[in-house]
Order: structure tokens, then sequence, then C-alpha cells
């Protein structure tokens, strides 16, 4: 998987972390609102039922107070009565005192005429005569609740069976039905027939239709339903404003975050961020190349190789992570730790062989710096090692600006560094310039070694290097021809695969031990 793949996977994950919570949030939000629509619903019934129930016990209370009273009927005191208890009792309109079916006198009027009702619609379980009707004694046009006793009867209005005021937010509705013929006696506002068919015919408890909530209760006693209803709309619409809300306000959270942890974690995984980690952690270990005298074949030093270990084991090659110091202002720090490094590696055996010397290769800016400087100086005073052991390579490339560099360089000298060119021949200072680089030693790069015999330009190096007297020490020596070749032009040391690679501390110090005395090498070989 690339990188992109894994920061695009990432960049998912996170969205989906923060996304999922806030959806799962409002979904639960949503299901508790309608939960709660629901019970608010059903309680709104059971209050309904309440209501209806105490209209009838104050219907029954009516006709039982009234039937029995003593005074003979429609008499002056019985009419004071029913004008009394139609007046005090809440939900009674009228209160009328019969004979069979015909009205003798009413609470509202005494005129003498009398009206005939039609045959109750339905006897009562407590026994009881009820109507649902438009006629009545007043002759007013509108569908009436009636319910007699054997002499009187009492009149209300049917919307009272159901009058109550709903607590919720909501819009909520109800009706009275009847549960045998399935009319409508009373409703709050307009009901779909076909809803109530449905109601009817499956008997159901509660319904759900476009939006809209029924919840049915049964007044048995009356052979009622109580129908109560409201749309869930509004509560869509608040969820929906919720979601304008909310939604986008998470979408740019988990955006952000994402684009925060994305560049925490690019800055991570940047090679400044590891190589800075390698450097703190002391990944990078030293390793060190013997340099030979090609005279005598004593080892006459080493070289220390920066070394970077990866987590599978292998090495970073210095030429990919050198320049990588120096581009994102690493060098120093590096260069610091390879000091560090040669001093605990070597400092009590370079103490102890005065006459060996380890060359460190430094950047450009390791020469202006101050904090290098002092660190040397202080190691040196540490481990009790002479300046003349610590020698300091600069690539040919190194001296492109000589004005900035000759003077630091000329300083380290006159401490007692040997200063060498690296890589000589490689970069631009061509051998013009090379008399006026203060330096103490050449380096003649393993390009021109490989090509001993061809390049012409070799022995004029070796020459001019003579006469400027310079040391000169070839790189790269893998072959005892190339080893001839310079012994017999003059070269004074040499460095390569000949004699051995760049080796750690242990193995380079058991090398040194061996071939520290003179005709050790060829034999080693
Ligand atoms: P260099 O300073 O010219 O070091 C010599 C390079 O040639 C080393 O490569 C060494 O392992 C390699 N070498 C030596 N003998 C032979 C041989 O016979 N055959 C072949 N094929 N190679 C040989 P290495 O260690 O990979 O280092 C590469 C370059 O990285 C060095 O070139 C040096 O310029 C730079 N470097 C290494 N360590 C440091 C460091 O601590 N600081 C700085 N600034 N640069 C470093
Ligand atoms: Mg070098
Ligand atoms: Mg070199």
């Amino acid at each position: 998987m690339t990188t992109r793949h894994l920061v695009g996977l990432i960049t998912g994950v996170l969205i989906l972390a923060i996304l999922l919570p806030i959806l799962l949030s409002i979904w639960l939000a949503q299901r508790e609102t309608h939960k709660q629509f629901i019970a608010e619903q059903e309680a709104y019934a059971s209050r309904v039922l309440i209501r209806t129930g105490q209209v009838m016990n104050q219907v029954k209370s009516a006709l039982k107070q009234m039937d029995a009273l003593k005074n003979p009927g429609c008499s002056k005191t019985h009419l004071q009565e029913m004008r009394r208890l139609s007046y005090s009792w809440r939900y009674i309109q009228e209160v009328l005192y019969i004979d069979g079916l015909t009205t003798k006198c009413s609470s509202l009027e005494n005129n003498g005429n009398t009206f005939t009702f039609p045959p109750p619609d339905r006897i009562t379980p407590a026994g009881y005569r009820a109507w649902y009707t438009e006629q009545n004694d007043l002759g007013i046009k509108r569908y009436m609740a009636a319910f007699a006793s054997e002499h009187h009867m009492v009149i209300i209005d049917p919307i009272s069976l159901i009058d109550v005021i709903p607590f919720s937010n909501n819009t909520t509705n109800v009706a009275l039905i009847s549960t045998s013929s399935n009319r409508v006696f009373s409703r709050s506002a307009e009901l779909d027939p076909k809803i109530l068919l449905r109601i009817h015919k499956d008997q159901l408890t509660t319904l759900t239709e476009n939006n809209v909530v029924y919840t049915v209760r049964q007044y048995p006693e009356l052979q009622l339903s109580i129908l109560t209803w409201s749309s869930t709309l509004p509560l869509s619409e608040r969820l929906h404003h919720q979601l304008l809300i909310w939604l986008p306000a998470g979408i740019l959270i988990s955006l952000l975050a994402s684009w925060l942890i994305i560049r925490v974690l690019r800055r991570l995984q940047s090679p400044r961020q590891r190589l800075l980690d390698a450097l703190n952690n002391a990944d990078i270990t030293v390793n060190y190349q013997p340099i030979v005298s090609l005279t005598d074949d004593k080892m006459v030093g080493c070289e220390a190789l920066a070394r970077w270990k990866q987590p599978d084991g292998s090495y970073l090659s210095p030429d990919i992570f050198i320049p990588l110091a120096e581009q994102t202002g690493l060098i120093t720090h590096l260069t610091e730790n390879v000091v560090k490094t040669v001093f605990r590696d070597l400092g009590k055996w370079l103490h102890l062989h005065p006459e060996i010397h380890v060359s460190i290769n430094l950047s450009v800016n390791d020469f202006h710096s101050v904090v290098l400087r002092t660190l040397l100086h202080q190691q040196l005073r540490i481990w009790d090692v002479a300046p003349q052991q610590i020698a300091l390579e600069l690539t040919e490339r190194g001296f492109a600006d000589p004005n900035t560099i000759l003077p630091a360089i000329a300083a380290y000298r006159r401490s007692g560094h040997p200063v060498y060119i690296d890589d000589f021949g490689t970069g631009y200072s061509s051998l013009r310039y090379l008399q006026d680089l203060e330096v103490d030693t050449l380096k003649i790069d393993k390009s021109f070694v490989d090509m001993l015999e061809y390049a012409q330009v070799t022995p004029y190096i070796i020459e001019m290097a003579k006469n400027l007297q310079l040391n000169i020490v070839a790189e790269g020596i893998e072959t005892p021809c190339q080893e001839k070749w310079l012994r017999e032009h003059g070269v004074h040391f040499g460095q390569g695969w000949l004699y051995s690679k760049a080796l750690s501390k242990e193995t380079f110090i058991l090398w040194a031990e061996n071939n520290l005395s003179a005709h050790g090498i060829s034999a080693a070989h």
C-alpha cells in the first residue's frame, strides 16, 4: 500500500470515526423523540379516557340524585332541583323529566310543550337508556348525547367526553367513535374515513400512516372508542433542522481533525523526522575503514563512516542520508553524533596509540559550527587524545567557496587537526587551485583509482601533490595491481577493500591490533 493510499484510508477512517457517532446520536435522538412522541400520545389518550369516565360518572350521579327526589315530577321544587343540578354540574347541559320517551318538563324551559324522543340507541350495562341524536326538545339541530333512567334524562355535549387539552407541543387530535357502528360522535379535527375503516376492520390499537400516528382506546361501558392522532412531520422537520446545523459542523470538525492528524502523520513520516529520530535514538552508528601505509603496509589510521541501520536490518547508504541531513539542516547534529561516537568507540584506544589517526568527514556547515569545534576540543581533553589524531575530511565540492571555507580550515589546522581534501578530482576545484588550498592531505577519488592505467591525469595529480608537499591517500583500492601502480607512483597511503571494508568498532580494533606492525596486511588478505 502506498503512502497516498494509506493517507486516504486514514482520512476515510477518521471521517467515519467522527461522523458515525454523530449519525448514531442523531438516530438515537430520533428514536428517543419518536418513543416520547408515542408515549405522549398514549398519555393523552389515557387522559381523554379518564375524562370520559368522569363525565359518565357525573351523568350517573345526576340521574341517581334526580331519581332519589320525592317531590312530584314537574312541581315547582322538582323543577328548581333540575335547574340547580344542570346549573351546578359541569358537564350537564339539560335535565328533563320524562314519561317513557316523552318529555314532561325541562331544566331549560317549561312552556308545557312535550317532545317525544326516538327509541334509545342502546342500553348501558348499568341499565340506562342512551341516545346519540340530533332530535331534542329545543329543536336545535345538533348531535347531543342523552342518558335516561326511568323518569329523568340528562343531555350532555359529546365533545365534553373528549374535551382534553394535550400537553405536548405537537397538535394532537381526538375523536369519539362508536365501537359498533364506527360512527364518529365527536372529533376535534377532520378524520380520514379510510383510516377509520382500517382501524375498525383490523381492530387496531395503533397505526402509523402518512406520517400520522393513530392510537385507539376503548370505553366499553358506552361501546365507544377514543381515537387520538397527530402528525410526526414536525418531528422530522425538527430533526432535519438539527441535521442541517450539526451535520455540516460534524463534517467540518472531522475534516479539520483529519487534516491535523494527517499533518502530524506526514511530519512523523517525513524523511527529516525519521533522520532526527534516528539521531536521537542513536540509530546512526560509525564504522571504521583502515588506512594503510603503502610503503610499509602498516595501518596508519582509519576513516569514520556513518551507518544508518533500518528497522529491517539493512543499512541506508550515507550517499543518501548525508545529502538529506545537509538539505534538512541536520548535518551538524549528525556530525556531532559521529564525533561523540568516535571518541566513545576509540577514545581510549587512540590515547594508547598516539601514532594512529581517525579521519572524520565534515560538511561545509560543520566547519562554521562553534558547537562542533567546542565539542571536538572537549572530547580531545576528556580522552587525552592529540588533535593531530583527528583529521577532518572535506570533499572537493566543499571548497567551492574558498573565501569562507579557508579561514575555518586554517583555524582547525592551527588547532592541530590535519585537513584532507576528499574525493579529489570529482569536483571543480581543478589542479589550478590546489596550491591555494591550505590542506595536509589529498584523497584521490576511487574513480581515478579504478582507471589508473587509462587516466592520464592521475600521475599529474600525484606529482603536483608531491610538489605541494601534500600527503596522498588513494581511495577504493580493490586489487593488488592498483596497489602496485600507486606504490610505484609514490602514493603514500591507501584505503580500500583490498585491505578491509569499513568495520564495526570491535572488529576494527581487532583488525588494527593485527596490522599495527608492518608486513601483516598482505598476509591478512
Ligand atoms: P568517502 O568519504 O569518500 O568514503 C569512502 C567511501 O568509499 C565509503 O563509502 C567507503 O565504504 C567506500 N569504499 C572504501 N573502499 C572501497 C572499495 O575498495 N570499493 C568500493 N566500492 N567502495 C569503497 P560509504 O561509507 O558508503 O560513504 C559514502 C560517502 O558518504 C563518503 O565518501 C562520505 O563522503 C560520506 N560520509 C560517510 N560518513 C560520513 C559522515 O559521517 N559525515 C559526512 N559528512 N559524510 C559522510
Ligand atoms: Mg571521506
Ligand atoms: Mg572519498
